[in-house]
Protein backbone atom coordinates (compact mmCIF):
# COMPACT_ATOMS: atom_id res chain seq x y z
CA UNK A 1 0.00 0.00 0.00
CA UNK A 2 1.15 3.53 -1.18
CA UNK A 3 0.62 6.20 0.96
CA UNK A 4 -1.04 9.74 -0.28
CA UNK A 5 2.39 11.64 1.02
CA UNK A 6 4.84 9.24 -1.53
CA UNK A 7 2.51 10.08 -4.42
CA UNK A 8 2.41 13.74 -3.20
CA UNK A 9 6.47 13.74 -3.28
CA UNK A 10 6.59 12.09 -6.94
CA UNK A 11 7.12 14.77 -9.67
CA UNK A 12 4.26 14.79 -11.75
CA UNK A 13 2.73 16.89 -15.03
CA UNK A 14 -0.68 18.17 -14.70
CA UNK A 15 -2.28 18.38 -18.82
CA UNK A 16 -5.76 19.28 -18.20
CA UNK A 17 -7.28 21.67 -15.26
CA UNK A 18 -8.97 24.66 -15.73
CA UNK A 19 -7.98 28.27 -14.86
CA UNK A 20 -11.61 29.57 -13.92
CA UNK A 21 -11.85 25.88 -11.58
CA UNK A 22 -9.33 25.80 -9.56
CA UNK A 23 -9.63 29.26 -7.26
CA UNK A 24 -8.86 28.56 -3.92
CA UNK A 25 -12.05 29.32 -1.98
CA UNK A 26 -10.55 32.10 0.21
CA UNK A 27 -9.54 34.08 -3.27
CA UNK A 28 -12.85 33.40 -4.67
CA UNK A 29 -14.30 35.25 -1.27
CA UNK A 30 -11.90 38.11 -1.55
CA UNK A 31 -12.22 38.97 -5.36
CA UNK A 32 -16.37 38.75 -4.37
CA UNK A 33 -16.10 41.11 -1.74
CA UNK A 34 -13.82 43.54 -3.72
CA UNK A 35 -16.27 43.68 -6.55
CA UNK A 36 -19.13 43.91 -4.00
CA UNK A 37 -20.62 40.79 -5.13
CA UNK A 38 -20.12 38.18 -2.19
CA UNK A 39 -23.82 38.23 -1.41
CA UNK A 40 -24.04 36.00 -4.67
CA UNK A 41 -21.17 33.65 -3.15
CA UNK A 42 -23.07 30.22 -1.76
CA UNK A 43 -21.33 31.19 1.47
CA UNK A 44 -20.07 33.76 3.81
CA UNK A 45 -16.72 32.08 4.76
CA UNK A 46 -14.15 29.83 2.87
CA UNK A 47 -15.40 27.01 4.48
CA UNK A 48 -19.09 27.75 3.67
CA UNK A 49 -18.10 27.64 0.33
CA UNK A 50 -16.14 25.00 0.12
CA UNK A 51 -19.43 23.20 1.95
CA UNK A 52 -21.59 24.45 -0.47
CA UNK A 53 -19.63 22.88 -3.11
CA UNK A 54 -20.93 19.28 -2.44
CA UNK A 55 -23.69 19.63 -4.14
CA UNK A 56 -21.12 19.81 -7.38
CA UNK A 57 -21.15 15.99 -6.33
CA UNK A 58 -25.24 15.90 -7.49
CA UNK A 59 -24.83 17.24 -10.59
CA UNK A 60 -27.37 15.81 -12.95
CA UNK A 61 -25.25 16.45 -16.11
CA UNK A 62 -22.13 17.90 -17.30
CA UNK A 63 -23.87 21.29 -18.12
CA UNK A 64 -25.10 21.57 -14.39
CA UNK A 65 -21.43 20.72 -13.16
CA UNK A 66 -20.46 23.59 -15.86
CA UNK A 67 -23.03 25.92 -14.36
CA UNK A 68 -20.96 26.39 -11.09
CA UNK A 69 -18.47 28.25 -13.22
CA UNK A 70 -20.47 31.77 -12.87
CA UNK A 71 -19.28 31.91 -9.38
CA UNK A 72 -15.68 32.14 -10.70
CA UNK A 73 -15.87 33.83 -14.15
CA UNK A 74 -18.08 37.02 -12.67
CA UNK A 75 -15.01 37.55 -9.88
CA UNK A 76 -12.17 36.97 -12.95
CA UNK A 77 -13.16 40.40 -14.97
CA UNK A 78 -10.11 42.19 -14.15
CA UNK A 79 -5.95 42.05 -14.85
CA UNK A 80 -5.11 41.86 -10.97
CA UNK A 81 -7.79 38.79 -10.53
CA UNK A 82 -6.88 37.00 -13.21
CA UNK A 83 -2.94 36.82 -12.80
CA UNK A 84 -3.50 35.77 -9.26
CA UNK A 85 -5.61 33.20 -10.36
CA UNK A 86 -2.87 32.38 -12.34
CA UNK A 87 -0.34 32.45 -9.36
CA UNK A 88 -1.64 30.59 -7.07
CA UNK A 89 -2.93 27.65 -9.25
CA UNK A 90 0.72 27.63 -10.01
CA UNK A 91 1.96 27.54 -6.38
CA UNK A 92 -0.81 25.38 -5.54
CA UNK A 93 0.51 22.49 -8.16
CA UNK A 94 4.03 23.26 -7.20
CA UNK A 95 3.00 22.49 -2.97
CA UNK A 96 2.25 19.02 -4.42
CA UNK A 97 5.41 18.45 -6.90
CA UNK A 98 3.68 19.19 -9.87
CA UNK A 99 7.08 20.11 -11.91
CA UNK A 100 4.78 20.70 -15.06
CA UNK A 101 1.56 22.23 -15.78
CA UNK A 102 -0.77 23.36 -18.49
CA UNK A 103 -3.12 25.41 -17.74
CA UNK A 104 -6.61 26.04 -19.87
CA UNK A 105 -9.04 28.75 -20.22
CA UNK A 106 -10.95 30.48 -22.42
CA UNK A 107 -9.99 34.21 -22.30
CA UNK A 108 -13.35 35.45 -23.95
CA UNK A 109 -15.41 34.31 -20.50
CA UNK A 110 -13.23 37.26 -19.02
CA UNK A 111 -14.25 40.19 -21.23
CA UNK A 112 -17.14 41.01 -19.82
CA UNK A 113 -16.14 44.30 -17.91
CA UNK A 114 -14.28 45.68 -21.31
CA UNK A 115 -10.84 44.38 -21.09
CA UNK A 116 -9.84 43.07 -24.41
CA UNK A 117 -8.38 39.21 -24.89
CA UNK A 118 -5.09 40.44 -25.33
CA UNK A 119 -5.11 41.92 -21.85
CA UNK A 120 -6.95 39.06 -20.29
CA UNK A 121 -4.33 36.60 -21.86
CA UNK A 122 -1.18 39.19 -20.89
CA UNK A 123 -2.46 38.68 -17.39
CA UNK A 124 -2.57 35.32 -16.92
CA UNK A 125 0.32 34.18 -18.63
CA UNK A 126 1.84 37.25 -16.46
CA UNK A 127 0.61 35.16 -13.68
CA UNK A 128 2.23 31.67 -14.67
CA UNK A 129 5.53 32.86 -15.39
CA UNK A 130 5.61 34.88 -12.27
CA UNK A 131 4.78 31.99 -10.58
CA UNK A 132 7.07 29.95 -12.89
CA UNK A 133 9.91 31.89 -11.72
CA UNK A 134 9.09 31.69 -8.03
CA UNK A 135 8.53 27.57 -7.88
CA UNK A 136 10.60 26.69 -10.42
CA UNK A 137 7.14 24.40 -11.82
CA UNK A 138 7.08 25.21 -15.94
CA UNK A 139 3.78 26.44 -16.72
CA UNK A 140 2.06 26.77 -20.24
CA UNK A 141 -1.36 28.02 -21.38
CA UNK A 142 -3.73 26.48 -23.53
CA UNK A 143 -6.79 28.36 -25.09
CA UNK A 144 -10.24 26.94 -25.16
CA UNK A 145 -12.85 27.55 -27.84
CA UNK A 146 -16.29 27.33 -26.85
CA UNK A 147 -18.68 24.55 -28.36
CA UNK A 148 -21.86 25.78 -27.54
CA UNK A 149 -20.80 29.43 -28.83
CA UNK A 150 -20.82 29.97 -32.67
CA UNK A 151 -17.50 29.34 -34.29
CA UNK A 152 -16.56 32.81 -35.07
CA UNK A 153 -15.83 33.10 -31.17
CA UNK A 154 -13.81 29.80 -31.79
CA UNK A 155 -11.90 30.73 -34.73
CA UNK A 156 -10.97 34.59 -33.04
CA UNK A 157 -9.74 32.53 -29.95
CA UNK A 158 -7.87 30.15 -32.05
CA UNK A 159 -5.97 33.54 -33.46
CA UNK A 160 -5.18 34.27 -30.61
CA UNK A 161 -3.59 31.17 -29.95
CA UNK A 162 -1.63 31.00 -33.04
CA UNK A 163 -0.39 34.70 -31.95
CA UNK A 164 0.66 33.79 -28.31
CA UNK A 165 2.05 30.37 -30.01
CA UNK A 166 5.97 30.55 -28.10
CA UNK A 167 5.17 33.11 -26.03
CA UNK A 168 3.39 30.80 -23.09
CA UNK A 169 0.80 29.27 -25.53
CA UNK A 170 1.13 25.90 -26.37
CA UNK A 171 -2.22 24.43 -27.42
CA UNK A 172 -5.73 25.23 -28.60
CA UNK A 173 -8.91 23.36 -26.98
CA UNK A 174 -12.73 22.91 -27.09
CA UNK A 175 -14.33 22.77 -23.97
CA UNK A 176 -17.92 23.75 -23.23
CA UNK A 177 -21.66 21.59 -23.51
CA UNK A 178 -20.89 19.03 -25.74
CA UNK A 179 -24.15 16.90 -26.39
CA UNK A 180 -25.79 18.92 -29.41
CA UNK A 181 -22.54 21.19 -29.71
CA UNK A 182 -19.95 19.25 -32.08
CA UNK A 183 -16.54 19.74 -32.69
CA UNK A 184 -17.04 19.51 -36.30
CA UNK A 185 -18.54 22.95 -36.27
CA UNK A 186 -15.74 24.63 -34.59
CA UNK A 187 -13.44 22.88 -38.04
CA UNK A 188 -12.40 26.03 -39.07
CA UNK A 189 -10.74 27.08 -35.65
CA UNK A 190 -8.91 24.17 -35.53
CA UNK A 191 -7.91 23.73 -38.92
CA UNK A 192 -6.53 27.36 -38.58
CA UNK A 193 -4.17 26.44 -35.50
CA UNK A 194 -2.99 23.52 -37.12
CA UNK A 195 -2.08 25.08 -40.23
CA UNK A 196 0.29 27.67 -37.97
CA UNK A 197 1.49 23.96 -36.40
CA UNK A 198 -0.17 24.49 -32.62
CA UNK A 199 -0.81 21.49 -30.71
CA UNK A 200 -3.85 20.74 -30.40
CA UNK A 201 -6.91 19.21 -27.45
CA UNK A 202 -10.54 18.82 -27.43
CA UNK A 203 -12.86 17.65 -24.83
CA UNK A 204 -14.69 14.96 -26.57
CA UNK A 205 -16.33 11.25 -25.31
CA UNK A 206 -17.27 13.12 -22.00
CA UNK A 207 -21.12 13.84 -22.35
CA UNK A 208 -21.33 12.05 -25.70
CA UNK A 209 -20.54 8.98 -27.31
CA UNK A 210 -17.01 7.58 -29.47
CA UNK A 211 -18.78 9.53 -32.56
CA UNK A 212 -17.35 12.81 -30.79
CA UNK A 213 -13.63 11.52 -30.07
CA UNK A 214 -13.76 10.98 -33.98
CA UNK A 215 -14.45 14.07 -35.32
CA UNK A 216 -12.00 15.41 -32.92
CA UNK A 217 -9.24 13.08 -34.13
CA UNK A 218 -10.13 13.14 -37.67
CA UNK A 219 -12.48 16.43 -38.38
CA UNK A 220 -10.47 18.58 -36.12
CA UNK A 221 -7.01 17.02 -36.23
CA UNK A 222 -6.65 17.05 -32.46
CA UNK A 223 -3.64 15.25 -30.99
CA UNK A 224 -4.82 14.68 -27.09
CA UNK A 225 -8.39 13.58 -26.23
CA UNK A 226 -9.69 15.47 -23.19
CA UNK A 227 -11.53 12.79 -20.87
CA UNK A 228 -12.38 10.16 -23.79
CA UNK A 229 -14.43 8.33 -21.40
CA UNK A 230 -17.12 6.51 -24.02
CA UNK A 231 -13.77 5.58 -26.38
CA UNK A 232 -14.46 2.00 -24.69
CA UNK A 233 -17.84 2.03 -26.72
CA UNK A 234 -15.89 1.76 -30.05
CA UNK A 235 -13.37 -0.98 -30.17
CA UNK A 236 -12.19 -0.11 -33.84
CA UNK A 237 -11.26 3.43 -32.71
CA UNK A 238 -9.97 2.44 -29.22
CA UNK A 239 -7.32 0.05 -31.46
CA UNK A 240 -6.89 3.42 -33.87
CA UNK A 241 -5.64 5.74 -30.21
CA UNK A 242 -3.69 2.51 -28.88
CA UNK A 243 -1.70 2.65 -32.43
CA UNK A 244 -1.23 6.09 -32.44
CA UNK A 245 -0.22 6.49 -29.29
CA UNK A 246 -2.61 9.51 -28.27
CA UNK A 247 -2.82 10.64 -25.04
CA UNK A 248 -6.33 10.04 -23.01
CA UNK A 249 -6.25 13.74 -20.01
CA UNK A 250 -8.65 11.52 -18.09
CA UNK A 251 -10.38 12.92 -15.02
CA UNK A 252 -11.48 11.04 -12.24
CA UNK A 253 -13.00 12.88 -9.54
CA UNK A 254 -14.98 15.11 -12.19
CA UNK A 255 -16.08 12.17 -14.23
CA UNK A 256 -18.22 10.74 -11.40
CA UNK A 257 -19.43 14.07 -10.37
CA UNK A 258 -20.55 14.74 -14.44
CA UNK A 259 -22.36 11.68 -14.46
CA UNK A 260 -20.19 10.74 -17.31
CA UNK A 261 -19.44 6.99 -15.40
CA UNK A 262 -21.66 6.01 -11.94
CA UNK A 263 -18.47 5.35 -9.93
CA UNK A 264 -15.21 5.64 -9.80
CA UNK A 265 -14.78 1.83 -9.26
CA UNK A 266 -16.85 1.72 -13.02
CA UNK A 267 -14.50 3.67 -14.40
CA UNK A 268 -13.02 2.60 -18.35
CA UNK A 269 -9.50 3.94 -17.21
CA UNK A 270 -9.03 0.82 -15.47
CA UNK A 271 -9.47 -0.48 -18.76
CA UNK A 272 -7.33 1.74 -20.78
CA UNK A 273 -4.61 1.39 -18.65
CA UNK A 274 -4.91 -3.10 -19.06
CA UNK A 275 -5.21 -2.04 -23.03
CA UNK A 276 -2.20 0.63 -22.64
CA UNK A 277 -3.96 3.48 -23.67
CA UNK A 278 -1.36 6.44 -23.01
CA UNK A 279 -3.44 7.50 -20.08
CA UNK A 280 -3.10 10.84 -18.17
CA UNK A 281 -4.81 11.98 -14.54
CA UNK A 282 -5.81 15.06 -14.20
CA UNK A 283 -7.91 17.39 -12.05
CA UNK A 284 -10.00 19.38 -14.37
CA UNK A 285 -11.62 21.58 -11.46
CA UNK A 286 -9.38 21.52 -8.15
CA UNK A 287 -12.15 24.17 -6.66
CA UNK A 288 -15.31 22.22 -8.18
CA UNK A 289 -13.77 18.93 -8.21
CA UNK A 290 -12.19 20.06 -4.48
CA UNK A 291 -9.64 17.96 -5.21
CA UNK A 292 -5.68 17.88 -6.41
CA UNK A 293 -3.51 15.49 -8.71
CA UNK A 294 -2.24 13.94 -5.99
CA UNK A 295 -5.88 13.08 -4.91
CA UNK A 296 -6.63 11.89 -8.25
CA UNK A 297 -3.65 9.44 -8.58
CA UNK A 298 -4.80 8.27 -4.79
CA UNK A 299 -7.89 7.51 -5.25
CA UNK A 300 -6.97 5.73 -8.44
CA UNK A 301 -4.85 3.57 -6.00
CA UNK A 302 -7.35 2.96 -3.64
CA UNK A 303 -10.57 2.83 -5.63
CA UNK A 304 -9.14 1.13 -8.75
CA UNK A 305 -6.33 -0.90 -7.19
CA UNK A 306 -3.65 1.26 -9.40
CA UNK A 307 -0.42 0.04 -8.09
CA UNK A 308 3.01 1.72 -7.59
CA UNK A 309 4.39 0.84 -11.10
CA UNK A 310 0.98 1.58 -13.02
CA UNK A 311 0.76 5.24 -10.96
CA UNK A 312 4.32 6.22 -12.05
CA UNK A 313 3.56 4.73 -15.48
CA UNK A 314 0.55 7.10 -15.56
CA UNK A 315 2.75 10.01 -14.07
CA UNK A 316 5.63 9.45 -17.10
CA UNK A 317 2.79 9.31 -19.29
CA UNK A 318 2.08 12.77 -18.23
CA UNK A 319 5.61 13.98 -18.85
CA UNK A 320 5.52 12.38 -22.39
CA UNK A 321 2.35 13.73 -23.63
CA UNK A 322 3.24 17.46 -22.62
CA UNK A 323 2.66 20.27 -25.42
CA UNK A 324 6.78 20.93 -25.41
CA UNK A 325 9.11 21.22 -27.74
CA UNK A 326 10.34 17.36 -28.40
CA UNK A 327 13.79 18.70 -27.08
CA UNK A 328 12.11 20.26 -23.93
CA UNK A 329 9.94 17.19 -22.96
CA UNK A 330 13.02 14.84 -23.04
CA UNK A 331 15.42 17.04 -20.92
CA UNK A 332 12.08 17.20 -18.18
CA UNK A 333 11.84 13.38 -18.70
CA UNK A 334 15.60 13.25 -18.44
CA UNK A 335 15.15 15.29 -14.67
CA UNK A 336 11.99 13.22 -13.27
CA UNK A 337 12.62 9.72 -13.93
CA UNK A 338 15.73 9.16 -11.83
CA UNK A 339 13.29 10.75 -9.48
CA UNK A 340 10.55 8.14 -9.86
CA UNK A 341 13.57 5.10 -9.80
CA UNK A 342 13.14 4.80 -13.48
CA UNK A 343 15.91 4.75 -16.56
CA UNK A 344 15.32 4.94 -20.33
CA UNK A 345 16.27 2.43 -22.47
CA UNK A 346 19.72 1.46 -23.14
CA UNK A 347 19.26 1.14 -26.82
CA UNK A 348 19.18 4.80 -28.53
CA UNK A 349 21.12 6.36 -31.28
CA UNK A 350 25.12 7.80 -30.88
CA UNK A 351 24.89 10.01 -33.57
CA UNK A 352 26.40 13.22 -32.65
CA UNK A 353 25.11 17.01 -34.16
CA UNK A 354 24.09 16.62 -37.67
ZN1 LIG B 1 -12.09 20.02 -18.78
Amino acid sequence: MLTREEIRSWPKAELHVHLDGSLRPETLLELAQQERLAHRLPGRTPEEIWQALEAVDRSRSLEEYLSWFRYTIMVLQRKEALYRAAYELVQDAARENVRYIEVRYSPILHTERGLSLEAVNDAVLAGLQDAERDTGTRARLIICGLRDRYESYSFRLAELAVAYKGRGVVGFDLAGGEAGNPAKLHVHAFQYAREHNLNLTCHAGEAWGPASIKQALHDCGVHRIGHGVSLQEDEDLLQYVIDHRIPLEVCPTSNVQTRVVPTLAEHPVRYYVQRRVRVTINTDNRLFSRTTLTDELWRCHKELGFDEPTLKWIVLNGFKSAFLPYEERKALLDEVLPLLGASRPAVRPTLGDG
